[in-house]
């Protein structure tokens, strides 16, 4: 069974009398395991496309199946109740409570979900563990390099144990050495058989995908398997 089912879905914003559409009837499967590139032009769909993916947006027509739940037919509450469960966001501003040490970032996800604060604690240290950061469990963002701070992020989209990690352009605060170290966490994290749908302008970024989507005016004009010709540094 695929992990994500898109049937001719459309999106389409309405901005005063006029219609914008943002997607012009996109189908796309993705089964469990795979690592998946979204590319394309500014303006070409990408976000909208990750926002309805990510079920933070409903689509304006079409089906979208995520693991089995039908979410185009979802209202909202349920919508976010997926959200939580299903899918680690990863983001270019990394997106931290700047007051809030590592680990109490970490613990957001879990807040609403019904586990104990000792047990939210201790699934915290172990996702920053995995990702390196156990000796930083109490600093704030802002004693944080960027990548430490894209750890941190790693973590708190891993905690819940999600089916999916959607990353959005994670690597685009960050220079070359350290892109490098964060995306050898998500090709680890792919490796372990994780789900990861990552946006992108970069190519150098893109290799680490086993598939590229590419998008121009809100349709896929591309979609290749890469797995086979990847070059491996
Ligand atoms: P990309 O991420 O590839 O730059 P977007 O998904 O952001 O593309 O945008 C696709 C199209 O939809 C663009 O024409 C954009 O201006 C428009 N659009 C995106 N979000 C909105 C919105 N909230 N309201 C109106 N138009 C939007
Ligand atoms: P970037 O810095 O990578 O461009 P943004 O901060 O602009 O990322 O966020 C991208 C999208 O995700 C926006 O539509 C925003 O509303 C949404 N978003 C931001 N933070 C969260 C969050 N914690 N949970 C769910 N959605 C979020």
């Amino acid at each position: 069974q695929p992990l994500i089912r898109i049937e001719d879905l459309r999106k389409i914003y309405h901005v005063g009398d006029q219609e914008i559409h943002a997607l012009s009837g996109v189908s796309l499967t993705i089964n469990p395991g795979e690592f998946v590139a979204i590319m394309g032009p500014s303006g070409s769909g990408k976000s909208t496309m990750m926002n309805v993916l990510g079920c933070l947006d409903k689509p304006t027509i079409g089906e979208y199946v995520l693991d089995g739940h039908a979410i185009s037919q979802l209202h909202d509450d349920d919508l976010a109740i997926i959200r939580n469960r299903k899918i680690g966001f990863v983001f270019q501003s990394f997106n931290l409570l700047s007051r809030t040490s590592a680990v109490e970032n970490v613990e957001l996800p879990m807040l609403y979900s019904g586990v104990s604060s000792k047990e939210r604690r201790q699934r915290a240290i172990e996702a920053l563990q995995s990702v390196g950061l156990g000796t930083r469990l109490y600093n704030k963002p802002n004693e944080l390099s960027g990548g430490q701070q894209q750890r941190v992020s790693i973590a708190r989209a891993l905690v819940n144990n999600p089916v999916i990690i959607m990353a959005d352009e994670p690597t685009g605060a960050l220079d070359t050495r350290t892109s490098v170290e964060i995306m050898s966490i998500f090709q680890r994290l792919n490796d372990m058989g994780k789900t990861i749908i990552l946006v992108t302008h970069e190519p150098d970024i893109a290799d680490y995908a086993k598939r590229i989507v590419r998008f121009r005016d809100g349709r896929i004009v591309e979609d290749v398997d890469v797995q086979n010709r990847r070059i491996v540094a």
